[in-house]
């Protein structure tokens, strides 16, 4: 639909990274986008309620960044200037993994460190700034409203929250579904006589802790992530820190499969230091906490398959979380947002019509979503005890793929083309090349015959 035929109005249920975008994207070709929150937002940078995650180290991958800059330009720069640290990923990261630490380089992919509602906060201004955009703040969608045949979604039903349990219909061309892994889509659907997408899922029982450090005065000037990845199948336990606004360090420790990181100072400090790698430990050890330790659990990665529908209602889509939600170790979920709203900007662009749009829109993010999924529950398998369906040859894809990551510990050519399939830039099969695959070969012959940890 180009700007002359632009229809009247979309509403997208959920305001936080994928709704926000969506709206973004939703104003090129609607006169009026309403985003549709539960939480009443304040414009400081603050967890809250509807985004428990958001007390969690967040990283934004390339692909995201740059994504994210072509709808919002000049969006980097204001992170900065508030507090975000900018840096190379090749030479910020501190990466340990399978018995060594991957060799710095410039890598020419740029990274943003910063919380996640800091990130949040400033795409919400951005968005709010559009003249098409209007945000209902404290408004629960209880249901959707449908055309009498069923066949179409006409508008929600809203509790406003203005005065206890008072409802409001409002109406749309199009409704967006933005309200993440918990969304009630499925439910709604059904009432309406739908069938369930078929879903996937992982069960990881993984658990993350997370505290901020002072970054002043001990080590100031260090910019680094550090991240220590787990030795499977027996080692279960990971942890990340990176700087962010306001002088502080986030840590984030996680375990797989029960595998409980404590919330208690003592607890904390012993499993920092029960990681393959001393890093996290020697770091935080020498500096303030400010925080305390805030826990959250993550039971499965779970897909849920609508491009597999035969039926699905007019004038309705399902974005973000509430489509694919993935082991947040990997840091995809809001780049898989971005690149999902970027496929219906695409989607919207090409349609006549909006009736048949959730065909094509569930086909492009079905492509969109399955490079991450198949990174993330691919590492994830390497672990017997994590239950959900392992794809043929995942045993043959693990080893070699565990062998591209201990080349990295010496080779930047191999290193730069895995950061490209972490970063969403490339699929994992660019990881085949047969000049990529040589250089893994060579570094096997040399250096990885010899029985590793
Ligand atoms: C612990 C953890 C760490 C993570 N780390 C990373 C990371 O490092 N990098 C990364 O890219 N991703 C990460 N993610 C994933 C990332 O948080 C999500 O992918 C991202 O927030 C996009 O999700 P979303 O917008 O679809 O849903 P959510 O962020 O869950 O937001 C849903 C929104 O909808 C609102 N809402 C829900 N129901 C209703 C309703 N009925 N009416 C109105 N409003 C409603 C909620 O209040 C909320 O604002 C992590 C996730 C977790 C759990």
């Amino acid at each position: 639909m180009n700007n002359s035929d632009k229809k009247d109005q979309a509403i997208v249920i959920g305001s936080s990274m994928a709704g926000l975008i969506t709206a973004r994207v939703l104003s090129g070709h609607f006169n009026r986008v309403i985003l549709i929150e539960k939480d009443q937002l304040v414009d400081t940078p603050k967890p809250r309620k509807g985004v428990p995650q958001g007390y969690h180290l967040h990283g934004l991958l390339a692909q995201g960044r740059t994504t994210l800059e072509a709808y919002y330009p000049g969006i980097s720069e204001e992170l900065v200037a508030d507090g975000a640290l900018a840096g190379d990923m090749g030479e910020t990261m501190r990466w340990y993994h399978f018995g060594g630490y991957k060799k710095k380089f410039t890598s020419g992919l740029n990274g943003l460190l910063m919380s996640r509602p800091l990130l949040e906060t400033h795409v919400r201004r951005r968005t709010l700034q559009l003249p098409a955009v209007t945000l209902r703040a404290g408004c629960l969608v209880r249901g959707l409203i449908s055309d009498a045949s069923g066949r179409c979604i006409t508008g929600v039903d809203l509790e406003t929250g203005t005065q206890d349990g008072q409802r409001e219909q409002l109406m749309a061309d199009l409704i967006v579904d933005a309200s993440g892994r918990g969304s009630a889509s499925l439910r709604w659907l059904t009432t309406l006589g739908y069938a369930k997408p078929p879903e996937e899922e992982v069960k990881i029982d993984l658990s993350y802790a997370t505290r901020l450090y002072q970054r002043k005065p001990a080590p100031a000037n260090e910019t680094e992530i550090i991240m220590i990845a787990p030795q499977p199948p027996h080692d279960r336990r990971a942890g990340a820190m990176f700087p962010i606004e306001d002088d502080r360090w986030i840590v984030t420790l996680s375990g797989l499969l029960k595998d409980t990181c404590p919330t208690d100072e003592a607890g904390f400090i012993e499993f920092s230091k029960s990681l393959c790698a001393p890093d996290i430990f020697n770091m935080i050890d020498q500096c303030e906490p400010v925080s305390d330790i805030v826990p959250y659990k993550f039971a499965a990665s779970q897909r849920r398959h609508f491009e597999r529908l035969r039926a699905f209602p007019a004038n309705y889509l399902v974005v973000g979380d509430a489509v694919c939600s993935f082991n947040p170790i990997f840091g995809q979920g809001m780049t898989s947002a971005v690149l999902q709203a970027q496929a219906m900007d695409e989607c919207l662009q090409k349609a006549d019509t909006l009736d048949n749009l959730w065909k094509p829109y569930f086909n492009r993010i079905a492509d969109v979503v399955a490079i991450p999924w198949q990174a993330a529950t691919g590492e994830d398998f390497r672990y017997p005890g994590v239950q959900g369906k392992r794809p043929p040859g995942i045993g043959l894809v693990n080893r070699y793929v565990k062998a591209v990551h201990r080349t990295t510990h010496r080779d930047t050519v191999v290193y730069r083309a895995f950061l490209d399939v972490m970063n969403l830039i490339r699929g994992p099969q660019s990881l085949m090349r047969p000049a990529i695959v040589w250089r893994v070969i060579r570094d096997v012959m040399k250096h990885q015959l010899s029985p590793q940890r």
